[in-house]
């Protein structure tokens, strides 16, 4: 099969039988929910975008398992120009969609998947990187999505998986047959869970020998028997429902998605199975993908943070303020921690290096310094962005008052005029409806639905920030630099 279009796919996600609940109910016809549709149209970007001669070079490439040319998203890493490139391909579709477009946890989950199963091959003899080599040929020929779900509920912090009051905190095997096992638990606010054909599970975090019903991997179809979900609220998500809204969305088209996964006693068969016990290697499994995702976000962060800085730039524009020069160094400093983060996502992609298997590994000391940079500065970013954009950004009336003829004037003016009339500015570089379009953009990354993607996510997705500091504790070697110092200040080396 050839790669599909950002219409096939959608068209493919009608023939799943997902089981989606939102505000208590059963969604029937998920894939054209006004508030689940954006997130779909966001996925199908890395779909068109990969059919387009100009961006061939970064949104696909030849798979090492079949030869055939494959959508990256679904790529194994085979050198650090794959890493690269899987950087800016995420920078282009941040730049297009100005969302989280959901398709790297699948790829971060299958790079992590494919290095971790060879090893614990080697050291168990199982029969893992085999099935999962399989499994992920089926993924590249099909062109699918596959969500990479590794976050449990995790319940009382305080104890480990199998000390939790309640089992299912922690996604578990909860009954082991001769053809494969049956899972129980769930997995939390899920990337592109609902928009995804099927799903990869992960441990999310090392185990000890007394938790190892808790390390399982396995990929399922996100229709299996007994699996659903429950969709994640965004602010301001009910806008979407609202009558022909368009400009009160500030981002009509596109979004994100987090949801609930539940395995409600899913049975996995033995072929799908990648991981069931061999809890000595889950800590691997997690640290590659956790890994690559905080390489991600040097890439996908970007790439929004170019939409957020131009919305800045139009609405200085818009206003009257771009020749402040206050506004310009604002700019400036946007510019300057954004590409920050590039410099990072690309940094560790510059210094990865070869798995056992043959895959690339990026640099993981600069993938997590990358992450926690992340975690920071984009909210500077947001700060400075709302600073330029002012406070009309969170006080402007709605799209309706703008378009009512409700006279309300002494002298007959509409609300419609009186809005036009006082929300006004530059008017030879605006109209009052286009800067109206600008400052709502800007409110949906900053504090809308896409903040969910820009703010929130940047600090706690790919794990919060403590997480990378604990990584960079691990590979900082501060033992190393200790005798550097020594050395240098002619302390005599035992
Ligand atoms: Fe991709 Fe970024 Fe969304 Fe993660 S947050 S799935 S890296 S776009
Ligand atoms: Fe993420």
């Amino acid at each position: 099969m050839t790669m599909m279009t950002g219409a096939q796919y959608i068209e493919s996600l009608r023939e799943l039988n997902t089981r989606v609940y939102m505000f208590g109910e059963k969604i029937e016809n998920w894939v054209n929910h006004p508030i689940i549709r954006p997130s779909i149209n966001c996925v199908a970007v890395t779909y068109d975008l990969a059919l387009e001669p100009e961006y061939e070079d970064l949104m696909t490439t030849t798979s090492n398992l079949t030869g055939n040319i494959i959508n990256r998203f679904n790529h194994i890493h085979q050198s650090t120009d794959d890493l690269k490139k899987k950087i800016k391909m995420q920078r282009l579709c941040g730049q297009k969609t100005a969302s989280c477009f959901q398709r790297c946890v699948g790829m971060d989950a299958f790079n992590a998947e494919y290095s971790t199963t060879y090893e614990i091959d080697k050291k168990y003899g199982t029969d893992y990187h085999n099935r999962f080599k399989k499994f992920l040929s089926f993924v590249q020929d099909n062109d699918l999505v596959v969500d990479g779900a590794m976050t449990d509920p995790k319940g009382d912090r305080s104890r480990s998986p199998h000390e939790q009051e309640d089992p299912d905190m922690y996604l578990r095997i909860k009954e082991r047959r001769r053809d494969g096992i049956v899972v129980r638990g769930a997995k939390c606010h899920q990337t592109g869970s609902v928009n995804s054909h099927w799903h990869i599970v992960m441990p999310t975090q090392a185990m000890k020998e007394e938790d190892k019903d808790y390390a399982v991997s396995f990929a399922c179809p996100s229709d299996a028997d007994g699996l659903y979900m429950i969709y994640g609220r965004q602010s301001c998500d009910t806008r979407k429902l609202e009558e022909n809204a368009d400009i009160d969305l500030g981002n009509k088209c596109y979004g994100g998605q987090e949801a609930l996964v539940v395995f409600d006693d899913v049975f996995i068969p033995n072929e799908y199975i990648f991981m069931a016990g061999e809890y000595d290697f889950a800590g691997m499994l997690v640290e590659r993908f956790a890994g690559f995702h905080r390489q991600s976000y040097g890439g996908c962060k970007v790439g929004v943070g170019d939409v957020l800085i131009g919305a800045a730039a139009l609405v200085a524009e818009y206003n009257g303020s771009a020749k402040a020069s206050h506004i310009k160094d604002k700019l400036i400093e946007m510019t300057h921690l954004n590409e920050s983060l590039y410099c990072c996502g690309l940094a560790c992609s510059t210094e990865g290096y070869p798995t056992e298997c043959g895959s690339y590994m990026i640099n993981l000391l600069l993938a997590n310094v990358c992450k926690q940079n992340v975690t920071r500065f984009p909210y500077e970013i947001v700060r400075l962005a709302e600073d330029i954009a002012g406070g009309l950004m969170v006080t402007m009336p709605s799209e309706k008052d703008f378009k009512s003829d409700l006279i309300i004037g002494r002298n007959g003016e509409t609300i419609g005029d009186v809005c036009k009339k006082y929300f006004a500015a530059n008017t030879e570089k605006c109209s009052t409806e286009d800067r109206a379009r600008i400052l709502r953009l800007l409110e949906n990354m900053c504090l809308g639905a896409s903040a969910v993607g820009y703010r929130t996510e940047s600090m706690h997705g790919a794990g919060s920030p403590q997480a990378q500091r604990i990584m960079i504790q691990r590979q900082g070697n501060i033992e190393s630099k200790k005798d550097l110092a020594k050395k240098i200040a002619g302390i005599i080396q035992e």
